[in-house]
């Protein structure tokens, strides 16, 4: 019974963490720009080795053995520090946890070969490691990440680095010293790390594995609300964003201003250049809108050669300046130099604010409604649509009466 509890303890931890190691590889796989995917798939790997040795030695003999399967957990926390570290894009404190790595390998040498001491051993092997975690949470305290996910592995960290430092001493407390080098495998110390590593390895891998899971997610959102050509915001990217604004309570008061722009006469530049032309002026205008907006304009390519810009905060006025500068960085030649033998390109644009609370439907319907009018008027122009307030309107009706 002894034997298979020791068995089944021994085996728990490399198995687990071979598992989480192949789930780690799997989702680098599918996401090989995120290395440090890579690095936590490593880290767990080397984990399943180093408990392999440390269970069974594996012919290595009792001190070869404890010195590769440490060395394997030095480099495993290495590796998982500067995973999570580099996962938020901060820089890696390799020199903090390279000392801190040298200094427990020496001390655990020096216990081992030198004046063997177990309990000693377990001391320098554990602080080490929890200095090299304590590191790693001060370098992810400047993170700017907001993700809970981030918050909780900084939390993991901290936790893990605490783990690292009491345990020992509690166990040795408890245990009188801990028990001798013979006996390692059946020891409180071992069966207590053994315990805590399973715990703290699901709890940090599920947590991981959960970010990148959520990173995925937020790519293809990214990735279905982007245009491809001009990196705009397509449609849906577009009418998602506005409305979002609209559903705010807040965004119920604030002034709104927006403008639809169409460019003049594109079928001719396809035409006359070829679609490829065509492609690259697109972008050109594209790059055009987002150098004359704002920092807060949100923007996007509403159709093929059709763009939205909705300017949160922004009057009648000031969307209409918008649509002024646009024009006339068209009529000094700014897209011109494009494609070779390119002429003018000009646009037409729609202007409206919204009036009171209008729906993005209806502010939507009266600035093409104005669109249109630049376009029958004769192109390369700004239209802008007005709401006519109730007393205008009872001023007209009161004129009617008067006329009639
Ligand atoms: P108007 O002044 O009335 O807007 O004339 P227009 O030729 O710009 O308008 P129309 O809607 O008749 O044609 C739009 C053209 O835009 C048709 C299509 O060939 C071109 N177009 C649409 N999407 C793309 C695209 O992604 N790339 C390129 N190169 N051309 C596109
Ligand atoms: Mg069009
Ligand atoms: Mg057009």
């Amino acid at each position: 019974m002894a034997l298979d509890q020791g068995l089944f303890i021994a085996l728990l931890n490399p198995s687990l963490s071979a598992v989480l190691s192949a789930a780690f590889f799997v989702l680098w796989t599918v996401r090989r720009q995120a290395g440090y995917v890579l690095q936590l798939c490593l880290c767990y790997c080397l984990v399943a080795i180093g408990f392999v040795l440390q269970g069974f030695q594996l012919g290595l003999g009792f001190e070869l053995s404890k010195l590769v399967s440490n060395l394997l957990f030095f480099t495993a926390v290495f590796l998982f520090v500067s995973a999570v570290v580099s996962r938020q894009k901060l820089p890696v404190p390799r020199a903090a946890l390279l000392v801190c790595a040298a200094a427990g390998m020496s001390a655990f040498t020096w216990f081992l070969f030198v004046v063997p001491d177990f309990g000693a051993r377990v001391f320098a092997v554990n602080y080490a490691l929890g200095a090299m975690c304590a590191v790693g949470v001060f370098r992810l305290r400047q993170s700017t990440s907001v993700a809970p996910a981030d918050r909780l592995l900084t939390w993991l960290a901290g936790l893990r680095a605490l783990d690292f430092f009491i345990r020992p001493a509690v166990v040795a407390l408890l245990d009188g010293g801990g028990a001798g080098d013979a006996s390692f495998v059946g020891s409180s110390y071992w069966l207590t790390t053994s315990l805590s590593v399973v715990v703290w390895s699901l709890m940090i891998a599920l947590t991981l594995l959960t970010a990148v899971g959520f990173d995925i997610i937020q790519e293809f959102r990214t990735e279905s609300h982007t245009d491809a050509l001009s990196g705009l915001l397509n449609r849906r990217g577009f009418h998602d964003r506005t409305r979002a604004f609209f559903d705010l309570p807040a965004g119920s008061k604030v002034p709104v201003g927006l403008v639809l722009a169409d460019l003049d006469h594109f079928k001719a530049v396809n035409d006359r250049h070829g679609h490829a032309a065509g492609d690259a002026v697109i972008t050109a205008f594209a790059r055009l809108l987002r150098q004359t907006g704002s920092d807060k304009a949100i923007i996007g390519r509403t159709g093929g050669e059709e763009f939205a810009v909705f300017m949160p905060h922004c009057d009648l006025g000031a969307a209409r300046l918008f649509a002024e500068g646009v024009r006339a960085a068209l009529g000094s030649g700014a897209l011109e130099g494009t494609v070779p033998g390119l002429g003018p390109v000009t646009c037409s644009f729609g202007v409206a604010a919204r009036s009171g609370g209008e729906s993005l439907d209806a502010l939507f319907k009266r600035a093409d409604d104005a669109l249109m009018q630049a376009k029958r008027a004769g192109r390369d122009r700004v239209r802008v649509t007005y709401v006519r307030s109730e007393t205008d309107l009872e001023a007209d009706a009161a004129g009617m009466l008067r006329g009639a």
